[in-house]
């Protein structure tokens, strides 16, 4: 084998996609543990974001303004790499707008997000080329939150399932193969590749490229963490007004329309110690805090039902900035994206490939 990726989520697969391109006639394998991409890809909000007005600020506070401009600059392009590789169909791409909510209790963030919002909008103006932030009236009628929103009408969601739907498509036709249910367990570095071991066989490939996300720190240590992500889903609710994307608790609650259901995950920070795993599950302490945000603030007065409930596993550090890097001659990484993935996702696959 030529080249072997490790992990058939949206950095996996848009490495495999750049090394066809650069190597027409190369082997190109993809393991994968799941018998379907089994990673965050297949399990994410789909918001199509760069950063709420909080997150930015608090971005200020520990880099300086030239990186936190390059930071939203990375996460606007590779959006619109996503959307120039795949098409806004593929993945129905929809620019409905995102909106920071500030609970009733949290005045000193509400008014420090107000103040600073020429400023931010300043220093982000290279990107969008007009006011990012604006402050939006409570439209939709959620409950025990400010009466205003910080809105940024660029932010824009889209169909995860649809994304990966299209990217594995791509990559079928693309002659590289791709091998389900087989879990990479070990690899040795030789002078003239790298043995791998998987949980069905042993071999031997040129490269080896790593793109396991949240379950990468079995290689990588403490450079990478897993964080577990809950999330709900409910059955259709009829007359839904509610659209776009929207981030509660300076982020660490979001949800957003799909049609007339909500999606809402969130609530790690009720318990970070359990959450930070790479195991899959649900937590009554958590389901029960979304669904009560739900009755209480997102959809008072409206009955609604929950269908189905999920969680995935993102890779988190230190540093907000993603892990792509050589770790020996022929191996090399690409991880831990955080809660960008559909932002950066495209760019660190590529960036991956381009490395080796
Ligand atoms: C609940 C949730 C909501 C999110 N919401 C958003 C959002 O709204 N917007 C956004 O931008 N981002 C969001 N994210 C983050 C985003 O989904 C991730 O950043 C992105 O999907 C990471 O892609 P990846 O390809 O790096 O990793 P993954 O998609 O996690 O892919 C890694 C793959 O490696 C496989 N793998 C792992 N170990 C092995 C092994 N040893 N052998 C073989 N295969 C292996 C896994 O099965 C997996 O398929 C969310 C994440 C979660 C969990």
């Amino acid at each position: 084998m030529d080249f072997t990726i490790v992990g058939s989520g949206i950095v996996g697969l848009n490495c495999a996609l750049t090394l066809r391109k650069k190597h027409p006639k190369s082997k190109i394998l993809i393991l994968e543990k799941g018998t379907l991409p089994h990673g965050a890809s297949t399990k994410n909000a789909g918001f199509a974001c760069f950063g709420s007005i909080s997150e930015i600020l608090e971005d200020l506070k520990h880099h300086t303004p030239d990186e936190v401009l390059q930071l939203v600059q990375k996460r606007w392009d590779g959006i619109e790499l996503l959307r120039k590789n795949l098409g806004d169909k593929a993945i129905d791409y929809q620019r409905l707008g995102g909106h920071e909510l500030f609970s009733t209790q949290d005045s000193e963030l509400f008014n420090n997000c107000l103040e600073q919002l020429d400023t931010v909008n300043d220093l982000l103006l290279p990107v969008f080329n007009q006011a990012a932030f604006q402050q939006h009236p409570n439209e939709f009628g959620f409950r025990k939150i400010k009466e205003t929103y910080v809105t940024n009408p660029f932010e824009a969601q889209i169909n995860t399932g649809l994304m990966m739907q299209t990217l594995l498509n791509l990559v079928r036709t693309s002659r590289v193969t791709i091998m389900n249910a087989t879990t990479v367990q070990d690899f040795t570095e030789l002078t003239t590749g790298v043995r791998v071991k998987t949980s069905n066989f042993d071999f031997h490939t040129r490269k080896l490229l790593i793109a396991t996300n949240g379950f990468a720190s079995k290689w990588l240590n403490e450079e990478v963490k897993p964080a577990r992500a809950q999330v709900l889903i409910t059955k259709p609710i009829k007359g839904l007004k509610i659209k776009g994307t929207f981030h509660l608790d300076k982020g660490f609650y979001y949800f957003r329309n799909v049609e007339d259901r909500i999606l809402f995950g969130g609530g790690r920070n009720l318990d970070l110690k359990t959450e930070e795993t790479d195991n899959f599950g649900i937590t009554t302490l958590i389901q029960e805090r979304l669904e009560e945000l739900l009755r209480e603030t997102i959809l008072p007065d409206i009955p609604f039902e929950i269908e189905q409930r999920w969680s995935g596993i993102m890779g988190m550090g230190l540093k907000k900035r993603p892990i792509v890097k050589q770790l020996s001659d022929h191996v090399a990484c690409g991880v831990r994206l955080g809660g960008m993935g559909i932002a950066i996702g495209s760019q660190v696959g590529k960036e991956l490939a381009d490395l080796i």
